[in-house]
């Protein structure tokens, strides 16, 4: 694993001095697995590839030093604790619908004496009431399609930001079918970027939509509506 993530870590172009917290999250992560649900993926080069390193491939794309993130449906952490781990001046709120999950995600950011992360157990359409246009990004991958993930991250992210969503490479129907919403939600699509994941031959979208305009004040609604009635 340690050979394949500084290798993979080179060719993003990223430094390799998070090697060693990568490899302790990813210790607490397959031990964790054994008793709760949190990945798929298990063997240690697909935990250093299809989730580390496609993590970080996103700072290649879109610098994100400095900036207020937030990761909606983070799940164990990706990408969002990756981001952190790469680049320690990003300000991260890791958030979660699931409280395991998000315990979780606690006890790795005491591990690793990431203290200035905030793990958030919370719906991301409720957690917009007291956040509203607070972060500078939004990040979010393996979490719903593009039209509902719209109205559960824009809201968050404050004009002039941006609303980074991970995608699969075959996401054009699912982009077209979001570009009402993303309008709508005061968003603007700026491009997309293909990516390869080093030492695979994986590719995978970033869809990158910039925050032009404020949110309108009726979004995001109920999820019970969202997900029925996407914009
Ligand atoms: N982003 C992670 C996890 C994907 S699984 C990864 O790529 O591996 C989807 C996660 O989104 C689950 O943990 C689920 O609890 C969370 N989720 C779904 N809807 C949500 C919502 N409205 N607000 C916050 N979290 C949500």
């Amino acid at each position: 694993m340690e050979r394949l993530l500084r290798q993979g870590l080179g060719a993003l172009g990223l430094s390799d001095a998070c090697v060693p917290a990568l490899v302790r999250y990813a210790e607490l992560l397959t031990e964790r697995n054994r008793v709760m649900n949190l990945t798929a993926i298990t063997a240690p080069e697909d935990i250093a590839a299809l989730h580390f390193l496609d993590s970080a491939a996103l700072l290649r794309e879109v610098p994100l030093g400095g900036a207020s993130v937030i990761d909606v449906g983070t799940g164990a952490g990706f990408p969002g604790l990756v981001l952190r781990i790469a680049e320690p001046s990003l300000r991260l709120t890791l958030l979660d619908a699931l409280g395991k999950r998000v315990d979780f995600l606690r006890d790795v950011c005491a591990d690793l004496g990431l203290t200035d992360v905030a793990c958030v157990h919370g719906r991301a359409e409720e957690f917009a009431a007291d956040h509203r246009e607070t972060f500078d990004c939004a990040v979010s991958r393996a979490v719903a399609p593009l039209p509902v993930l719209a109205e559960l991250c824009l809201p968050l992210v404050r004009v002039g930001g941006q609303f980074l969503a991970m995608k699969s490479v075959s996401s054009d129907e699912e982009l077209s079918s979001a570009r009402r919403a993303i309008g709508l939600l005061g968003g603007e699509l700026v491009r997309t970027a293909d990516y390869a994941i080093p030492g695979t031959e994986v590719r995978h979208r970033l869809i990158i939509i910039r925050k032009c305009r404020e949110t309108p004040k009726k979004y995001p609604r109920i999820f019970a509506k969202i997900k029925k009635n996407p914009l």
